[in-house]
């Protein structure tokens, strides 16, 4: 599907979505869908009255506005970013993208993460609203959640409930890529949150338990949202074995307590691939097998719960979210988000320079001073010759 263009993409893809139609009340009659789109599967998202198709896009990689024109043609209307995601490009992309479309025909999140004071989460907020030339954002999530208390704490909340209060979100609720069972049961205690991001899929340890809670805060009226669902996207830092993507998202789907997910779709291809799931979230016997065979290879997916790791690490190292960088690089094909990752946490080059032998015992056998090796000479490469 080399050199796939815009035109080529909705020739083929309205044969590849052939009898697509929404059956849902968010038809954007200014996004021009595609006549014979039907049966889209969509799903409610909690009690926040929103209904959303079952795949939706990730735009912390994307940069093309044509991805997302196509992707509203064939009925994907729900866009995730974040104030630091492309350090605001992602979101300066979609205001521009989406400016002349109805406001009410396609749904946006954007996350920031938690500040010391509320006026300077609103600060950030307003960055990212004024980025995206909207006034409000459907979806405002506290980026990055990973501890119990942190959800439960009354400050938290509040940052949130006031950008509520101030009409500058619809609806509230927070990511989680760590410890995600604890995180998303003391949600669940808190009472206070729409909607949950969490990571998940299909070669997570602990996905059973993150299922678990899933399904619980599902029956509370919380809208859950799928992310990371590609483990790595690839098994292999040299890209040679791929995962098999559908197979992937509905691994996912086949739970209905989510209502969607959203990988990220960098060009028309991936999304060609990807939309199948709009019509059809059930595993072949074949993608079973696919997904049995990937869960058996190291892969570039990281726990992020383990945490023995970093208590092995003589330094201490953030080991899991430097792994995290390391599949946002080789896994994700996004340098760019591995160096954010990177430097907000405060890693120089070769930080396990001075370190005579490895101590960290890695679950997933991961060589991790090489791979730290590797990663961290992002820090001292430019910006501009990653973007
Ligand atoms: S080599 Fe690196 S990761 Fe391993 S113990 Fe030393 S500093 Fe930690
Ligand atoms: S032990 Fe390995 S898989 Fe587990 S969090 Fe640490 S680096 Fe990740």
């Amino acid at each position: 599907m080399k050199g796939l263009n815009r035109r080529n993409f909705l020739r083929t893809s309205a044969a590849g979505v052939a009898g697509i139609a929404l059956t849902n009340n968010m038809n954007a009659s200014n996004t021009a869908k595609e006549p014979n789109q039907t049966s889209i599967i969509t799903r409610k998202l909690g009690n926040t009255g929103i209904e959303l198709p079952v795949l939706s896009i990730g735009c912390g990689e994307v940069d093309s506005p044509a991805v997302i024109k196509a992707a509203l043609k064939v009925g994907i209307t729900h866009f995730d970013t974040a104030y630091r995601y492309q350090q605001g490009n992602s979101e300066k992309m979609l205001g521009k993208t989406l400016k002349d479309v109805d406001r009410d025909s396609f749904i946006i999140s954007t996350k920031v993460v938690r500040q010391d004071t509320d006026e300077k989460f609103l600060e950030m907020l307003d960055e990212s609203l004024a980025r995206l030339q909207m006034d409000y954002v459907d979806i405002l999530y506290m980026h990055g959640m990973s501890k119990a208390e942190a959800i439960k704490n009354p400050a938290n909340i509040a940052q949130l409930q006031k950008a509520k209060d101030l009409g500058k979100a619809k609806h509230i609720g927070f990511s989680t890529h760590k410890n995600e069972p604890e995180v998303i049961e003391a949600a669940i205690e808190a009472g206070a949150y729409e909607v949950i991001l969490t990571a998940i899929n299909f070669k997570h340890d602990d996905a059973d338990a993150i299922k678990k809670q899933i399904a619980l805060a599902s029956k509370k009226g919380i809208g859950i949202v799928a992310m990371k669902v590609m483990a790595g996207g690839y098994l292999d830092k040299e890209k040679t074995k791929t995962v098999n993507h559908a197979a992937a998202l509905k691994w996912i789907l086949e739970d209905e307590h989510i209502c969607t997910t959203i990988p990220s779709m960098v060009n028309l291809e991936q999304l060609q691939i990807n939309m199948a799931v709009l019509k059809d979230v059930q595993l072949s016997s074949d993608e079973k097998n696919d997904l049995a065979l990937a869960k058996n290879e190291q892969g570039l997916f990281c726990n992020d719960t383990c945490n023995t790791c970093v208590t092995d690490c003589t330094k201490n190292l953030p080991v899991p979210e430097l792994m995290r960088a390391y599949m946002y690089s080789y896994g994700y094909r996004n340098p760019l988000q591995a160096k954010e990752l990177i430097t907000t946490l405060n890693i120089e080059n070769n930080p396990c320079d001075d370190c005579g032998s490895c101590t960290v015992s890695c679950t997933k056998s991961f060589d991790v001073a090489a791979k730290i090796k590797d990663i961290s000479r992002l820090t001292i490469i430019p910006n501009d010759f990653l973007a």
